[in-house]
């Protein structure tokens, strides 16, 4: 069995951002060899989230109302969380949106439905993260 690890750095600008990645796991996907198993990819940081949905600008404007609804950045005093961080509701936005996907690679490529793409979810930016992308397989 073939094993493959790599990670991606990120540094959003931004406190909160949405990037769609698969194009970066696509490029370890062909570095890897692997044509047939498993696709892990994780955010390495506990505010930040890798999730798989559709590339569609409203829907990622939709999920910054829903998560601001959930889990509102202001006031910060209200968390219990931000005594020297100010950061309590990227923990939670991270948690509602996911640490990972699993992916099936077959024939070489991401075994996707048809709108499904890997996105980074960036809850508390503005400085440098990681993604790990894993896959084994033959
Ligand atoms: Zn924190």
């Amino acid at each position: 069995m073939k094993h493959y690890r790599k990670e991606l750095w990120f540094e959003i600008p931004t406190r909160r951002a949405f990037i769609n990645i698969t194009p970066d796991v696509d490029i370890c996907l062909k570095e890897s060899g692997i044509k047939n198993g498993l696709l892990l990819c994780n955010a390495m940081h506990i505010t930040a989230s890798v999730f798989i949905n559709d590339d569609e600008s409203g829907l990622h404007r939709d999920y910054e109302t829903w998560l601001e609804r959930l889990a509102p950045h202001e006031p910060v005093s209200q968390y219990h969380h931000n005594t020297y961080e100010d950061n309590a509701d990227a923990h939670m936005k991270r948690q509602i949106m996911g640490r990972e996907v699993v992916v099936a690679v077959t024939d070489g490529k991401l075994d996707f439905g048809t709108w499904e793409r890997i996105f980074y979810g960036e809850f508390d930016g503005r400085r440098k993260k990681r993604v790990l992308v894993k896959i084994i397989g033959e």
